[in-house]
Formats: C-alpha cells, sequence, structure tokens
C-alpha cells in the first residue's frame, strides 16, 4: 500500500508526494492555487458547500471511479461516514487505474 500525504484541502489522505504541486483527486488542491489568493481553508469551505469543482459531468460519464471516490470522500467530509483509509485507498486506486485507459 501507498503511503499517501494529506491534502490540506479536504484533509484527506489522497497525495503520492508531498510536494505540493500535485493536484488532489478529489477536491483539486494544489498549492499553486497560493499564488491565486485561496487560502486551502476557503477552499475547503466552499468544497463542503458545493462538492468539488474539477469534478465535471465528463468526469462523471468518463470515470465512474472518480465519482464513486468523490461520492465517499463527501460523505466522509460531511461527518455521514467515517474515514476508512483502506476503503479511500482502494477507490484512489481504482481511479487511478481508470485513468490509465
Ligand atoms: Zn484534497
Amino acid at each position: 500500500m501507498f503511503k499517501r500525504s494529506t491534502c490540506q484541502c479536504c484533509r484527506l489522505p489522497t497525495l503520492l508526494s508531498s510536494d505540493g504541486f500535485e493536484p488532489c483527486t478529489v477536491c483539486g488542491w494544489d498549492d499553486t492555487r497560493l499564488e491565486d489568493g485561496l487560502t486551502p481553508e476557503t477552499a475547503r469551505e466552499h468544497l463542503l458547500q458545493n462538492g468539488p469543482a474539477n469534478q465535471t459531468a465528463e468526469t462523471a460519464l468518463s470515470n465512474p471511479a472518480r465519482m464513486e471516490l468523490i461520492a465517499y470522500a463527501m460523505s466522509v467530509l460531511n461527518g455521514h461516514e467515517k474515514l476508512d483509509s483502506a476503503l479511500l485507498e482502494s477507490l484512489l486506486l481504482a481511479d487511478e487505474m481508470a485513468q490509465d485507459f
């Protein structure tokens, strides 16, 4: 199993690198957004209210694994489910495999 770094915005362990430049699969955060004046805290509020802005209808059609991942992540973020790291990991891996096609 990969050791993942925690995303500053959604605070889920989604990142394979910790350099800050890998966009989070769940919320789309990366550190370049700091240059636009956005903070992880502000982005997190938007995320909790509106869901991930980086996930489009096209994503849903082309990558059902991504939608499953987002649905689970949002349910954890909203406190409906406890974080199960093994489940999150398997959803992240399914999403990464789906992107290879
Ligand atoms: Zn994130």
